[in-house]
């Protein structure tokens, strides 16, 4: 196993000559299946692919396409598109004809759209946690089926795309480590796509703790060393900590020889997104030359606000500029263990919070604020600070400085 060294953040060393090859054979000798996703292929000697998703909203066909020639200027590999609603199909055929880019689509709940966009789309990604949201009645394997049977007719490779933060109901029982679950999760469903016979597929076990990352990810290619991996730190942040993040679990998986593509998410303006991409790449190419960086001690036991990178399904295009502030106006907090998160839309945001001690998640005209899983009302973009911040000094009342157990999300 590649010794990472564990210098302070703002060093950088080269690796001893030894150790260097050691990262560079196990980066080149990936076990995993090669799959073609469009016009690249990835796992196995494939280069890693890095991918970014649009933030605009996809109906948006002139801010979406401005931002996918972004996205491809810097170098991705992938694109990823949310579709939601028919009108999201309407605008996806538009903008394929203006691009070649390697589209993927982000199903949601509506996973019967597969079968619309598929056409258009050279990758389709399902999380196993929202299959159960529609025709409840229905056997999880009968969607599965449908899912497969689209990407086969229309030549896509797929993503099973597990997260921490909308995991499987039926999965979870009360108290068991969410790590246990998403594994559980990820390897039902690559056993039921492949008894279907489809093997072009990719997974990713995402969540907000680079630790638990780079622990399920491990845990992962040991039971399952074949299977291509998406590498990922959801909701990471704004700059510089979410790059942190990203290269702390990257750094450590990558040079075991674990990823085969990944993306930074990372919450940044729309006109900015092609630094995702930018950092990606700089990430892979450090690991391939042998610089590592360490692992920072601030994770988990001082203050920690996370953010999602936004997408289409922000409501409200003020998100960015809040998250931007709770991550301004908390800094006075910085020496005690709080998690704040704060997520651009409805769909994943209440799931997605509930780890953190403080939640906000934004709506078109409100923001919902809850601590932890109890809900404490919706606010104006105005107050919501405020109102967050009566919210922070009761912890702190409640909590002394550098409080070493952590209470955020493993
Ligand atoms: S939380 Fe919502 S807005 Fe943010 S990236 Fe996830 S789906 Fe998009």
């Amino acid at each position: 196993m590649a010794r990472l060294n564990r210098e302070p953040m703002s060093t950088r060393e080269e690796k001893s000559s030894s150790d260097l090859q050691e990262v560079q054979r196990s980066l080149a000798q990936r076990p995993t299946r090669k799959i073609r996703v469009g016009s690249i292929y990835v796992g196995g000697d494939a280069p890693i692919a890095v991918q970014s998703m649009c933030a605009t909203r996809t109906t948006d066909i002139e801010a979406t396409l401005a931002q996918i020639q972004l996205l491809e200027g810097a170098g991705a590999d992938v694109i990823r598109i949310a579709i939601d609603s028919k009108k999201d199909v309407e605008a996806l055929k538009v903008l394929r004809l203006e691009t070649e880019a390697n589209l993927a689509v982000d199903l949601q709940e509506n996973y019967r759209l597969a079968e619309q966009v598929a056409p258009y789309v050279q990758k389709v990604r399902y999380n196993p946690g929202h299959l159960h949201h529609h025709e409840r009645s229905k056997p999880v394997e009968e969607k599965v089926k449908f899912l497969v049977d689209v990407c086969r007719e229309y030549d896509c490779a797929m993503r099973i795309g597990v997260n921490f933060g909308s995991l499987d109901p039926e999965e979870r029982t009360n108290g068991e480590d969410p790590i246990e679950v998403a594994l559980r999760s990820a390897e039902q469903h690559c056993e039921i796509v492949e008894e279907l016979g489809f093997q072009r597929f990719v997974v990713s076990l995402k969540s907000s703790d680079p630790f638990s990352v780079v622990k399920i990810y491990k845990e992962f290619a040991r039971i399952r060393p074949e299977v291509p991996l998406h590498l990922g730190v959801t909701e990471a942040g704004m700059l510089p900590d979410g790059e942190i993040k990203s290269r702390v679990a990257f750094e450590q998986l990558l040079a075991l020889g674990i990823g085969d593509t990944l993306r930074v998410s990372l919450t940044l303006p729309d006109g900015e997104k092609n630094r995702e991409i930018e950092i990606g790449k700089q990430i892979v190419r450090d690991v391939q030359e042998g610089r590592f960086r360490s692992v920072p001690e601030f994770l988990g036991k001082t203050l920690n606000v996370i953010s999602c990178p936004s997408c289409s399904r922000v409501e409200n295009g003020a998100f960015v500029e809040l998250a931007r502030k709770v991550k301004e106006v908390t800094e006075f907090a910085r020496d005690y263990n709080i998690t704040i998160a704060v997520m651009g839309c409805r769909v994943n945001g209440p799931g997605e919070t509930d780890e953190a001690d403080l939640g906000l998640w934004c709506g078109p005209k409100y923001v919902n604020l809850k601590k932890k899983t109890e809900k404490l009302g919706a606010f104006p973009y105005d107050t919501v600070i405020d109102r967050l911040l009566e919210e922070v000094e009761k912890l702190i009342a409640e909590r002394s400085p550098l409080q070493t157990e952590s209470t955020t999300a493993q």
